[in-house]
């Protein structure tokens, strides 16, 4: 059996939770790189049909609109 004061006993406590944090922070900071989102006005779609406004994450030029599920063509020099 492994023999701990109190001392020992609160630190390796602390040392457990610190850990715990630790990993869920990078974790988190992880998973905010993968999901992010960044707005430009190359990246918003706007659909012709119903006139909604999406994103799309990656360069694409032609995509489909989510709410009528038409073709939406990418056209530069847009005035909104
Ligand atoms: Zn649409």
């Amino acid at each position: 059996m492994i023999k701990l004061d109190f001392a020992e006993g609160l630190f390796v406590y602390f040392l457990f939770w610190f850990l715990t944090l630790t990993i869920l922070w990078i974790r988190e900071v992880w998973r905010g790189k993968v999901n992010d989102w960044s707005l430009s006005n190359s990246r918003l779609f706007h659909c012709d049909n119903c006139h909604y406004a999406f994103l799309v994450k990656d360069n694409a030029n032609i995509t489909r609109c989510p709410r009528c599920n038409s073709m939406c063509i990418f056209r530069k020099n847009r005035n909104f």
